[in-house]
């Protein structure tokens, strides 16, 4: 079945017992047993709900992987992906990735003997110079947040998987959506998505997700994700589910809305550079344009006249809201350095101050670009 099919239907068959269209909100903690460890296939909702299931197994099929499990934020699922390796093990990442994986990988796991370091990944020459001999995880974000730098997944995956079995490619897939690029088609082992964001599509929900194609890997952090406990409760697993089967149409749209709206801010005098992976200034557009089916939602540019202009732009937009977050179906506008990715003020991953960053929502594109039109005058 095509991606627009299954986005409506893959694991998501009528309810069983009531012919329910919609998967049903099934809110419940426990589950009767018809003896003693006999269940009917589900015992306690933090290790099985069958509203997460469905979530799971749609996330799952979209992907083109194996397993899918959902969290309680994009976070939590990074943390689960993280805890499957050991102190001493190294982790190379991208050194552009969302403020709060830092944070997560510097002041929660380095405490605990993880061991990270940040390389351009859009350098395959820098990639494969700091594999280490430790080095069990290549972390990717593609295109990243905010600078939408894209990385090639598959040269990476070659280089992760030079020495079989000795190290995994996991990718932040958040930007893109399985329906713009499918890691795991290019050989990366996980898929990582705060669902909150796209999936999920009208900021009203805050979740993750991760996806992989090998059943060791998915007994692991099964394990984990029924240990820890942050999984998604089954109103918000029904919020992703349901936000899920408008991805294509949403982001067919956006990407349009986009791509004007880059052109619009190429051009102007107030703009000293516009990043969007498919605008033909972006430093790897053949590679973006090879690798995704459109340029996605997302718009970075850096004013001029620095932060206290960046500043002004986005405290005199009316439609864009001044508000973190991104993929929902109307537009925001925020300034990463002190808000998004605050946490990486004063690191080698600081954003630079007047750098705005757009998230391009459903409204008619002419109403936005008057918007940025009278905020940047
Ligand atoms: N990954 C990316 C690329 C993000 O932008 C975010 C949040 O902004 C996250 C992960 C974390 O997701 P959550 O906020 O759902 O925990």
């Amino acid at each position: 079945m095509r991606f627009e099919t299954l986005t409506i239907h893959a694991g998501q068959e009528p309810d069983p017992t009531t012919g329910a269209v919609m998967t049903p909100i099934y809110q419940t903690s426990t589950y009767v047993q018809d003896a003693v460890g006999k269940t009917r296939g589900y015992e306690y909702s933090r290790t099985g709900n069958p509203t997460r299931a469905a979530l799971e197994a749609c996330l799952a099929e979209l992907e083109g992987g194996q397993f899918g499990l959902a969290y309680a934020s994009g976070l939590a699922a990074t943390d689960n992906v993280l805890r499957l390796f050991a102190p001493g093990d190294h982790i190379l990442a991208g050194n552009d990735v969302y403020g709060g994986t830092f944070r997560l990988f510097e002041r929660v796991f380095r405490p605990y003997g993880l061991d990270f370091s940040y390389v351009d990944t859009t350098d395959l020459g820098q990639v494969q110079a700091s594999l280490r001999p430790t080095t069990r995880l290549i972390w990717l974000e593609t295109p990243t947040n905010p600078y939408l730098r894209v990385s090639d997944i598959a040269a990476i995956a070659e280089i992760a998987h030079r020495q079989p079995g000795q190290r995994l490619l996991a990718v932040d897939n958040t930007f893109a959506t399985p329906y713009l690029q499918r890691p795991l088609s290019l050989g990366a082992d996980l898929v990582v998505h705060s669902t909150t964001k796209y999936l999920g599509g009208h900021s009203d929900v805050i979740g993750g997700a991760v996806i992989g194609a090998d059943s060791a890997l998915r007994e692991r952090l099964a394990f984990l994700q029924n240990a820890i406990g942050a999984v998604p409760g089954p109103l918000d697993s029904f919020l992703v589910l349901r936000g899920i089967k408008t991805l294509p149409v949403r982001l067919d749209r956006q990407a349009e809305s986009a791509a004007t709206i880059a052109g619009f801010l190429a051009k102007h005098p107030k703009v000293e550079r516009v990043l969007y992976p498919f605008h033909a200034s972006h430093p790897q557009v053949d590679l973006a344009r090879r690798q995704m089916r459109n340029g996605g939602g997302m718009i970075s540019f850096v004013l001029r006249d620095g932060e206290a202009a960046a500043r002004k732009v986005v405290e005199s937009t009316q439609l864009f809201a001044l508000a973190e977050s991104l993929g929902g179906v109307e537009s925001l506008i925020e300034l990463p350095a002190v808000m998004t990715h605050a946490s990486v003020a004063n690191s080698p991953l600081a954003v630079e101050a007047g750098l705005v960053r757009l998230s391009v929502g459903l409204e008619h594109v002419d109403d936005l670009l008057a918007d940025l039109d009278q905020a940047l005058s």
